[in-house]
C-alpha cells in the first residue's frame, strides 16, 4: 500500500460507484443543455481578487475557505470555490455579451474546492453542475432554471427535496433594509465575529446556524417588508410563475445564501435526509456582480447543484440508478491462437460500435468468465483452438446461458444485431 492517502476532507471516485457520480452529472445538467445552454469551462483557478470583489470580503468562502497561493511569478492565485464569477468573468472576457444574443446561456460541470471543516456531505473538494443565465431580467429566467433544477432531481427519481424561496431585494430597496437590520442586531447579544459581521454584511447574520443566534433572530425584520414595488412585483411574478407549472415552493424569509452577490430572487433546494449539509443545490439573480467585476451591468441568474449531496439524497432515499452495463460484449479466449484472432474482432466490433471488451493477461478460462460476468455484459465471446479451426466463434447469452457457433467472418454482423435486438426489447 503507498503511504499517500487522499488529502483530509477529499475522497476519490473509484468503479462502481463513479458510475454514479457521472450519471447524476449527467442528468442534472441535461435538462439545461436541451434548454439552449451551452458548455463553458473555466480554469480550475482564478484571479484571488475576482472572487474577494465577486463573492464578498465578508463571506466565509473568501475570507476562511479559499485555497490562495503565489505563484513563483508573483500572481495571486485561487483554487476556484464557486463557479458564477469565473463564469461570468469568461463570459465578459470573451464579449459573449456583446454578440446581440441576451441571455448568454451558460452551463458547467467541474470541481470546487473550500477550506472547511470536513463532516458528512461538506468537503473540501467537491463537485458541481451549474447553469447561468447572462444578461436579462425577466422573472421567467429565474423560472426557467429553477424548473431545470427541478427537472434534473426528478429524473435521477429524487422525491424529498424542497425548494425554499426568497427574494433580496435590489439596490433601491435593499440599503433601507439593512440599516433597518443592523439596528435590530445590534440590540442583539452577539460575540465579537458576530457584531463585525453587522457591520459588513448584516443579512448573513441571518443565515447563522447556531441555536444561539436562531434563538434571537424571531423579531428580525424582513426583507418582504421592505421591497420596493418593482421587486415585489418581481417576486410575486416568479412565484406566479412557479405555482402555474406546478412546482411546490417555501417561502423563506431567511433565505439569504452565503455570497454577496445575490440580488432579488434566491432559492435553495434542501434535502430532509441529508442531516446538517441539506443543501443540494441553490441559486439566485446577481444583478450586480458584474460591475462588482469591473463589467458592464448585467442582469443575470443561475444555481449550482451539488453533485455529491445529490448522490447521498438518493442514497438516502434507497433510489438506485439503473445503469446499462458500459460493456455489451465480452471475449473470453482460450490460448494464444485465440487471443490473436478475438483481438481482432473486438477491433472489429469496436469501430461497428459495439462496446466490447477483452480478458487481458492470458487467464485462465474462469477467470475471464468471471470478468465477463463482473462486466455486465450480455454475451460473451469464447473461442478455443478447435473453434478457430472450424472458422467459428462460440456466441453466449449470459443471461440465458444459451451458446451458439457463429462462422468468424458472420460475427461481427450476427453480435450486433443480437446486441441491438436486446437494447431494443429494454427501450
Ligand atoms: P453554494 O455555492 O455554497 O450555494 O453551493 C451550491 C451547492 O454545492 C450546495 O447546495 C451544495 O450542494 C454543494 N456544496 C457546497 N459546498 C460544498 C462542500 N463543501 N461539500 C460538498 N458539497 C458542497
Amino acid at each position: 500500500m503507498t503511504p499517500f492517502q487522499a488529502p483530509k476532507g477529499t475522497f476519490d471516485l473509484l468503479p462502481p460507484d463513479s458510475a454514479v457520480y457521472l450519471a447524476v452529472r449527467d442528468a442534472l445538467s441535461d435538462p439545461a443543455r436541451r434548454a439552449g445552454y451551452g458548455y463553458v469551462e473555466t480554469p480550475g483557478f482564478e484571479a484571488v481578487g475576482l472572487f474577494s470583489r465577486g463573492v464578498g470580503e465578508s463571506t466565509d468562502i473568501v475570507t476562511k475557505e479559499m485555497y490562495t497561493l503565489t505563484t513563483k511569478g508573483g500572481d495571486e492565485l485561487a483554487l476556484r470555490p464557486e463557479g458564477t464569477a469565473s463564469v461570468l468573468r469568461a463570459a465578459l472576457q470573451g464579449n459573449l455579451h456583446t454578440a446581440g444574443n441576451l441571455p448568454v446561456k451558460l452551463w458547467y460541470s467541474g470541481s470546487y474546492y473550500r477550506y472547511e471543516r470536513p463532516q458528512a456531505g461538506r468537503y473540501r473538494h467537491f463537485s458541481q453542475v451549474g447553469a447561468e443565465a447572462i444578461g436579462a431580467e425577466d422573472p421567467m429566467l429565474d423560472t426557467e432554471l429553477i424548473l431545470l433544477a427541478v427537472e434534473g432531481y426528478r429524473k435521477l427519481g429524487l422525491t424529498g427535496f424542497r425548494l425554499l424561496l426568497n427574494t433580496l431585494g435590489d439596490r433601491n430597496c435593499r440599503p433601507a433594509y439593512r440599516a433597518a437590520l443592523q439596528e435590530f442586531l445590534r440590540g442583539l447579544d452577539l460575540d465579537e465575529e458576530t457584531r463585525a459581521r453587522i457591520d459588513i454584511n448584516p443579512l448573513r447574520v441571518l443565515d447563522d446556524k447556531r441555536e444561539s443566534v436562531r434563538a434571537q433572530l424571531g423579531g428580525a425584520p424582513r426583507i418582504v417588508d421592505h421591497l420596493c414595488e418593482e421587486c415585489k412585483e418581481y417576486h410575486e411574478q416568479v412565484r406566479e410563475l412557479l405555482t402555474a407549472s406546478g412546482v411546490a415552493f417555501e417561502d423563506d424569509p431567511w433565505l439569504v445564501r452565503g455570497l454577496d452577490y445575490y440580488t432579488r430572487t434566491t432559492f435553495e433546494f434542501v434535502h430532509d435526509g441529508l442531516g446538517a449539509q441539506s443543501a443540494i443545490g441553490g441559486g439566485g439573480r446577481y444583478d450586480g456582480l458584474s460591475e462588482m467585476i469591473g463589467g458592464p451591468a448585467l442582469p443575470s441568474v443561475g444555481w449550482a447543484l451539488g453533485v455529491d449531496r445529490t448522490v447521498l439524497a438518493l442514497r438516502s432515499e434507497g433510489v438506485v440508478l439503473d445503469l446499462p452495463a458500459a460493456t455489451d460484449v465480452f471475449a473470453v479466449p482460450l490460448g494464444e491462437e485465440a487471443r490473436k484472432a478475438l483481438f481482432a474482432t473486438v477491433a472489429q466490433l469496436r469501430r461497428a460500435g459495439v462496446a466490447t471488451d477483452i480478458a487481458f493477461g492470458g487467464r485462465g478460462v474462469k477467470g475471464a468468465m468471471k470478468s465477463a460476468n463482473r462486466s455486465g455484459a450480455r454475451f460473451a465471446l469464447i473461442a478455443g483452438e478447435r473453434d478457430l479451426a472450424e472458422g467459428v466463434i462460440q456466441v453466449k447469452d449470459l443471461e440465458s446461458g444459451e451458446q451458439e457457433s457463429v462462422a468468424v467472418a458472420d460475427v461481427v454482423e450476427a453480435v450486433r444485431g443480437r446486441v441491438a435486438a436486446v437494447k431494443g426489447q429494454l427501450a
